[in-house]
């Protein structure tokens, strides 16, 4: 065991190594080449049974570890979506790590609930939601999604399910679209909705919902004998940043009584910006919103951002109160309630550091100036007829296609663009990913790494064009 003299000389040295790192990220390749099993071919099979020292556990974690490490702080990690650092997020984080508390209750540490009381608000009015919605920071988006749907679930069946289980409630429905992330469906499977109970209402030509579908498959499950309950609205889907048509979605759910979601996990950071704000038009109308501040906000992982309107209702769904939890005073938030772990972690800490070091401003300037790299990218490769542009350029993705006019069959078409992405992957600087829309191969880059500047960019589509002229050689 370390004594706490050893242990601040060796924290000295993390702290110096977390800087360099991040100083000299770009020598990384952004994504490992390792082979499946090898770092486990290099590891013990039983624990150690004396314990070892610090300085060659350190060694160990350079050698063996960071070479199986994804680069998602590096500029050229364009892939999926970001899960963003920075320096005042870290700095959260290390504090946080340092205080080692739960933050399940007021009690267990008063200052933790109400700071995450106070930055929740801050984030609400900076992200342009309206009054009326409350504030709790989970770990994931698929978390508070579960969160919701279990609220929902509790709201249409008066907790009929939370105290006698599912009895009456076998034929509850929920509906989203294809294009809606996973995390919805798996939320409807561990909630016992039951993933045949999740009806995938049909888009239009930009990918996001279609209303009037939605209400007409609403009336064909009525008819049928079905209890709609919920919808899920996505603002910003997974595959091309789609954006379904939230007034239209929220004036059926309030004409048929269901709960309204809303996913804008990713996106929801974008609404800083208030040229965006359009695509919250209905947002009143909204049970429930969560964003994730450790996407696109700067704050390190873990930080997902539900927005509530009837609290009562949530804790109505989540509470218990043992003798063991019993509280002390009468009128404070009791976020244990809020959701489903018992215990939790310390997260308004790192957003209320970002949140102060970066300023509003500060945090419109780096979004801005992300949206700006993408126009150039977009403008850029525009000039060459060859590359498509699949879906609408909103905020800072692109979803394209490398279509060379002598190809016409989808499948070719598909199997070069994925070769074309493996060849530009494999030179390490970038990390790109694809995704298949309605049966088209799409390669997105999303432009979103805190520091990421035009030069990256650059290189990018030097690296692109380069790609091409090799794999078509
Ligand atoms: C990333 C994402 C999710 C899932 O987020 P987690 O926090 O990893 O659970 C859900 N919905 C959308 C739209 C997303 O982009």
């Amino acid at each position: 065991m370390l004594s706490n003299e050893s242990f601040r000389k060796q924290a000295h040295q993390v702290v110096d190594w977390i800087a360099d790192y991040l100083e000299n990220i770009q020598q990384y390749p952004v994504k490992p080449t390792m082979t499946p099993g090898a770092l486990r071919a290099q590891l013990p099979a039983e624990a150690p049974v004396d314990g070892e020292d610090m300085d060659k556990i350190w060694e160990d974690y350079l050698n063996l570890i960071v070479p199986g490490i994804t680069h998602w702080q590096h500029p050229g990690f364009m892939a999926l979506f970001p899960s963003n650092a920075s320096y005042p997020g870290i700095l959260g984080e290390l504090a946080v790590a340092g205080l080692g508390i739960n933050a399940m209750m007021w009690d267990t540490s008063p200052s933790a609930t109400e700071l995450e009381q106070t930055v929740m608000e801050w984030l609400r009015k900076a992200s342009g939601l309206p009054e009326g919605f409350t504030g709790v920071i989970h770990d994931t988006a698929s978390m508070s999604t579960l969160t919701a749907i279990i609220t929902a679930r509790e709201r249409i069946s008066s907790f009929a399910v939370n105290n006698g289980g599912y009895h009456g409630y076998e034929n509850l429905v929920m509906y989203c679209t294809a294009q809606t992330h996973y995390s919805i469906e798996k939320g409807a499977k561990a909630a016992g909705i039951g993933a045949a109970h999740v009806r995938k209402i049909p888009t239009d030509a930009l990918y996001a919902m279609n209303p009037t579908a939605l209400e007409q498959q609403i009336n064909a499950d009525i008819a049928a004998g079905l209890q709609p309950f919920m919808v899920v609205a996505t603002l910003g889907t997974t595959s091309t940043l789609a954006f379904d048509p939230l007034e239209s979605i929220a004036e059926i759910c309030v004409a048929n009584h269901l709960w309204l979601h809303v996913d804008a996990a990713y996106a929801g950071s974008g609404f800083f910006l208030p040229q965006y704000r359009h695509y919250l038009k209905g947002i009143t109308k909204a049970d429930s919103y969560v964003f994730n501040a450790h996407k696109w906000l700067f704050t390190n992982f873990d930080c997902s951002c539900y927005f509530v309107k009837d609290t009562d209702l949530l804790i109505n769904t989540f509470s218990a109160n043992p003798d063991y939890l019993k509280r002390t005073e009468a009128d404070v938030a009791q976020f244990k309630d809020w959701g489903i772990p018992l215990g939790r972690r310390f997260r308004a800490l790192k957003l209320w550091f970002v949140l102060r070091n970066f300023g509003i401003a500060g945090i419109q300037q780096k979004l801005q100036a992300h949206i700006d790299l993408s126009v150039h990218f977009r403008n850029t490769i525009q000039h060459d007829a060859q590359w498509e542009l699949m879906a609408p350029h909103v905020m800072n993705m692109l979803c394209i296609r490398y279509h060379p006019s002598s190809i016409n069959d989808i499948q070719t078409l598909n199997e070069l663009n994925m070769s074309l992405l493996k060849k530009i992957n494999s030179d390490g600087r970038f990390y790109l990913s694809g995704t298949m829309v309605e049966g088209n191969y799409l390669i997105r880059v999303v432009i979103g790494q805190t520091n990421v500047d035009q030069a990256h960019v650059d290189a990018l589509i030097s690296l692109m064009q380069a790609s091409v002229a090799d794999i078509t050689k």
